[in-house]
C-alpha cells in the first residue's frame, strides 16, 4: 500500500530472479542473502523502479499508483478481521528452548512487517527470507534478521566476489533444517500472498511440525514418520520381501533424504544375470546357485526341488546406487553383491544399506571416521571423508550431537509385565520373517505422582518379526506373548524432540518433561502373527509369479471377450487393476471393489498416478475413460455394477467365511449377472507341495511340529477355508446350474492334468443368454429393503476431466 516493496522479497518469491542470481553467484543456493545486493544493483537499472533512500533496502515504484487504486485497496482489505496466525519461534541460542507464537496481523498491516516487529526489528527490509521448506507447494519459511549495514556497504563498494558474513550468531537449528545458512532469532512461518488470491494466505506452523522437520532430516525419521510411530518403529535392519515392508519403501526414502539435504536424486543402476538355480528359494536369493555349479554340489547342499525338475533358469539382479552432491561430486557408492529375483527388491535392499550407514552416521554423530568407515565396509559403502565430515555431519553433530547422551536406554530400569487376557495361545514362538499385528499405546508416565499423558497409539500395526523394525524392547516383549495377551513394560525416555513430536497435548508433555521423573509405558496388545508363506512361497516357486499368471490369465480373457467394463471384486490394493493398464486391451471401464479402506486407499494411490501416466504418455492402445474405487461387501448387490462385461474375483472368496462366498456366488451370477465371471481360490491339494518347500518346518520337537502344521494348513492365516478341486468344481458347477451360466476349468502355476493339479483354480463363468438380463431389478432392491446403491465412493478418475485440469494448467 506504500508502494515499497522489500529487494529480499523479490530474491525469496520470484524464481526467476532467484534463477539468475545464482548463476551470477553460485553461493546463493546456501546463502540467500547475498543476492540482496544484486537485487539492488539490478533495480538502479530499471527506470520506473526507484531505491527508497535512508538505508531502507526496498524499492518503489518510480510512479506511484493512483490514489483512486489505494483507497480501493485500503477499503478492501478494512473489511477483513485481523488474522491470528500460528508461528514457531526458534532462538538463535541452543539453551533458549523453540516455542510456539501467535502473530496477529491487523487488516492495514503488512504481515512481512509484523513479523519484522517480532523480531525486535523496524520493518520488512530488515528481514531476510528463506527458500520454502518441505514439499515444492510449501509456503513455509525462515524469517531472521538481515545484515543491513552490510548490504549497504557490499552495494556501494560493488564487487561480485565479495561474500558476505554476518556478524550475529548462526542458527544451527534453523539451518539445519532450511539447509541455508540461517542466522539471529527465527521465525519459521507459513504464511503469504498467492496469485490465487488477494487474501493474505497461511496455515498454522506448530511445535509439534517443527519437530517433525527435525527428525524428517534423519533416515531412520523419515521411516518413522511414514509409519506414524515416532517412538515405536524403527528403520528395519533388512529388506525381505515388499509383502513384510511395512512405511515408505528404502528406496523412496532415499530420495526423500537426497532432497531434504539438497543432493541430486540417487543414481541406481541395476544388472540382471541368469542363473541356475533349485525351485526353493524364498524371497532373497541367498541361497541361489551359479552356473557353474555342478550337480554334485547341488546335491550336497541339500536342495530339494518342488517338482522334480532339477534346473531352471532364473534371472536376478543386481543394484548398485550413486549419491552426488548438487556440484555432481561423487559423495557415495553402494556396491552390494547380493541377489534378488525382482529389480524393485535389489533397488530396495541398496537403499537400506545406504540408509542404515547413514543412520548411524546421524544417530552417533560422535563415532570416529574410522569407525564410519569400518560400518561402511560392511555395508558395502564407500563415500567421501571430507565431505560427510565437513559438510553433511558438521551440522548433524550440531542438532544431534547435543541429544545423543539422552538416547541410551537404562535396561535396568525397565521391567515387562505379561497380562494374560485369555487369548488363544498358539503355541510356539511366532518364526522370524512372520508378521505380527498388535495394538499398543505409548504415554509418558510420572511414577511418584502416576499421572499419565498420552503419546502415540496405533489399532492394527504391523511388523516383521527379527528384522529389527521396532524398539528392541517392544520386539522382546512380542515375542514372549500369545496371540490375545497383552503386556506392559516402562523404559527410559529418548531425546525430547521424539517425544515431542509425537505428542497431541504439547503444553501438558512440556509440563511432564520438566518433571524430569518421566518414563514411556507401552501397553501391547498380540493380535495376530501372520505366517509369511503364501506370498513367499508363490514368489520362490512360481515363475513368472502366481499373482502375475493370474493377471496374463485375465488379460487373455479380456481380450479374446474384446470386453469394455470389467469389475474387479475384492480388488485388495488394486494388484490386477494396476497391471491390467501396462496391457493393450478393449476396457474402457474399469471398477474395483473392496471392504478394506486400507487396500482400496493404496490402489486408489497407484491407479491415480498410473492412469495419468497413461494419458501422459498419449498411448493410443489406452482406451481407459473411467475408473471408480467402492467400499463394499460382494455379498451385497450395487445396481450400478450390473451387467458388465468381464467380472474377476480372484483369491478373494477363501477370505469370506463359506456361507458369504456361496451367497456372493448367487448375488453375483443372479443380480450383477456379467456376460463373464472369473473366480480363482487356491487349490488345498497343492498346499503340500508349497510346504515341503517352505521354512516354517525343521524342528525337531514333537509338539511344534503340530503346532507349525497347524498354522501351515492355510496359504494365509487369513483365510477361512480352502477347497480341492473335487469341492471347487462342485460349488462352480452347481452354481452356474442354477443361474443358466456355463462353466469351464482352468488354472495358474503348476499344471492341470498333472497331480494334484494348478495351484491356484480357476472357474470361468459365461452368460448363456445375452439378452437375458431380468430388468426389474429395483424390485429386488426393493424386496431385500435395501438401496439399489450401497456402495460407497472411495475414488474415482474421467479422463474428460483429468484432460480438462490439463488443459488447465
Ligand atoms: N484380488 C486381490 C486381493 C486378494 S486378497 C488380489 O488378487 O491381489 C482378498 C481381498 O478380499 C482383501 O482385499 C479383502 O479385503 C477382500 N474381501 C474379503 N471379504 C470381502 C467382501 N465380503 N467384500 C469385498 N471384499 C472382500
Ligand atoms: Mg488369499
Amino acid at each position: 500500500m506504500n508502494g515499497c516493496v522489500p529487494a529480499v522479497v523479490f530474491g525469496a518469491y520470484d524464481a526467476k530472479i532467484a534463477n539468475i542470481c545464482k548463476y551470477i553467484i553460485n553461493e546463493t543456493e546456501v546463502n540467500s542473502q547475498v543476492m540482496i545486493p544484486l537485487i539492488l544493483r539490478a533495480a538502479t537499472k530499471v527506470t520506473d523502479l526507484e531505491l527508497i533512500p535512508d538505508e531502507q533496502l526496498s524499492l518503489k515504484r518510480r510512479i506511484p499508483y493512483p490514489s483512486e487504486i489505494l483507497l480501493e485497496a485500503i477499503h478492501e482489505s478494512g473489511l477483513q478481521e485481523s488474522i491470528p496466525i500460528e508461528v514457531i519461534y526458534i532462538p538463535a541460542s541452543f539453551s533458549n528452548a523453540v516455542v510456539p507464537l501467535t502473530l496477529n496481523i491487523a487488516a492495514t498491516d503488512y504481515y512481512l512487517d509484523v513479523i519484522a516487529h517480532e523480531l525486535d526489528l523496524n520493518e520488512a527490509s530488515d528481514l531476510l527470507i528463506s527458500r520454502t521448506i518441505g514439499k515444492s507447494s510449501s509456503e513455509m519459511r525462515m524469517y531472521s534478521p538481515a545484515p543491513k549495514k552490510q548490504f549497504l556497504d557490499t552495494f556501494s563498494k560493488w564487487k561480485v566476489e565479495q561474500t558476505i558474513h554476518f556478524e550475529g550468531p548462526s542458527n544451527v537449528r534453523a539451518s539445519y533444517i532450511v539447509g541455508q545458512e540461517v542466522y539471529g532469532d527465527v521465525i519459521l512461518a507459513s504464511v503469504g500472498y498467492t496469485w490465487r488470491s488477494s487474501e493474505l494466505w497461511h496455515e498454522a506452523v506448530s511445535l509439534r511440525s517443527y519437530y517433525r522437520m527435525l527428525i524428517n532430516m534423519i533416515p531412520s525419521g523419515i521411516y518413522k514418520i511414514s509409519r506414524e510411530a515416532l517412538l515405536t518403529a524403527k528403520l528395519p535392519s533388512s529388506f525381505t520381501t515388499k509383502g513384510n515392508w511395512r512405511g515408505s519403501l528404502p528406496k523412496d526414502i532415499l530420495c526423500a533424504f537426497c532432497r531434504l539435504h539438497h543432493l541430486s536424486e540417487p543414481v541406481f543402476s541395476t544388472q540382471s544375470k541368469l542363473l541356475v538355480s533349485s525351485l526353493d528359494i524364498p524371497g532373497s536369493c541367498k541361497k541361489l546357485k551359479v552356473t557353474q555349479l555342478s550337480k554334485e554340489e547341488e546335491q550336497e547342499s541339500g536342495l530339494s526341488t518342488a517338482q522334480g525338475n532339477t534346473e531352471e533358469s532364473v534371472e536376478v539382479f543386481n543394484c548398485e546406487v550413486k549419491l552426488h552432491s548438487k556440484k555432481q561430486e561423487l559423495i557415495l557408492q553402494c556396491s552390494p553383491h547380493d541377489l534378488h529375483r525382482r529389480q524393485t527388491d535389489a533397488m530396495n535392499s541398496t537403499s537400506l544399506k545406504v540408509l542404515s550407514w547413514l543412520t548411524i552416521v546421524f544417530e552417533e554423530p560422535d563415532k570416529s571416521m574410522d569407525k564410519l568407515t569400518t560400518m561402511a565396509e560392511t555395508f558395502e559403502i564407500c563415500f567421501l571423508h571430507q565431505f560427510f565430515f565437513n559438510t553433511l555431519c558438521s551440522s548433524i553433530r550440531n542438532v544431534w550431537g547435543v541429544r545423543s547422551k539422552a538416547c541410551s536406554v537404562n535396561s535396568e530400569g525397565d521391567e515387562v509385565f505379561l497380562i494374560d487376557l485369555g487369548g488363544k495361545n498358539t503355541g510356539g514362538t511366532p518364526s522370524n520373517g512372520s508378521l505380527a499385528c498388535i495394538t499398543y499405546t505409548v504415554s509418558l508416565f510420572r511414577e511418584d505422582a502416576c499421572v499419565k499423558e498420552s503419546l502415540e497409539s496405533c489399532e492394527e500395526f504391523e511388523f516383521e518379526l527379527g528384522n529389527e523394525g521396532v524398539l528392541p524392547h517392544l520386539e522382546s516383549a512380542v515375542a514372549q506373548m500369545a496371540v490375545g495377551q497383552s503386556s506392559y513394560f516402562r523404559v527410559d525416555l529418548p531425546p525430547d524432540d521424539f517425544i515431542l513430536a509425537a505428542a497431541g497435548d504439547t503444553a501438558a508433555t512440556l509440563s511432564l518433561l520438566s518433571t524430569r521423573r518421566c518414563k514411556l509405558e507401552y501397553c501391547v496388545t498380540l493380535l495376530r502373527v501372520t505366517e509369511p508363506l503364501e506370498e513367499r512361497m508363490e514368489q520362490a516357486l512360481f515363475s513368472p509369479p502366481l499373482s502375475k499368471q493370474r493377471v496374463e490369465f485375465a488379460v487373455k480373457q479380456i481380450k479374446e471377450s474384446s470386453a469394455l467394463s470389467l469389475v474387479d471384486f475384492g480388488c485388495g490394493s488394486g494388484s490386477l487393476l494396476d497391471s491390467l493398464l501396462s496391457y493393450p486391451t478393449s476396457l474402457e471401464k474399469v471398477v474395483g471393489v473392496d471392504i478394506s479402506q486400507k487396500s482400496l486407499a493404496r490402489a486408489a494411490k497407484s491407479l491415480h498416478s498410473k492412469l495419468n501416466k497413461l494419458l501422459d504418455s498419449k498411448d493410443p492402445s489406452n482406451k481407459i475413460k473411467y475408473a471408480v474405487l467402492y467400499d463394499g461387501s460382494i455379498t451385497k448387490f450395487d445396481s450400478r455394477l450390473r451387467g458388465y462385461d468381464i467380472a474377476t474375483c480372484l483369491e478373494v472368496i477363501e477370505h469370506m467365511e463359506e456361507k458369504d462366498a456361496c451367497i456372493f456366488g448367487d448375488v453375483a451370477l443372479s443380480l450383477f449377472c456379467p456376460k463373464i465371471l472369473i473366480v480363482s481360490t487356491p487349490n488345498y491339494e497343492y498346499n503340500v507341495i508349497l510346504q515341503r518347500s517352505s521354512t516354517c518346518h525343521g524342528q525337531e520337537d514333537g509338539d511344534t511340529q503340530e503346532a507349525a502344521q497347524a498354522a501351515c494348513k492355510f496359504r494365509n492365516h487369513d483365510h477361512k477355508f480352502e477347497w480341492n478341486r473335487a469341492e471347487f468344481n462342485q460349488w462352480a458347477s452347481e452354481l452356474a446350474a442354477r443361474h443358466n451360466y456355463g462353466v469351464e476349468f482352468s488354472g495358474v502355476g503348476g499344471a492341470g492334468d498333472v497331480e494334484p493339479g494348478f495351484a491356484s483354480q480357476i472357474a470361468i463363468f459365461r452368460r448363456m443368454h445375452e439378452e437375458d438380463i431380468p430388468s426389474n431389478i429395483e424390485s429386488v432392491a426393493e424386496a431385500t429393503n435395501e438401496s439399489s446403491s450401497p456402495f460407497s465412493t472411495i475414488w474415482e478418475w474421467n479422463r474428460e476431466d483429468q484432460e480438462c485440469n490439463e488443459k488447465h494448467q
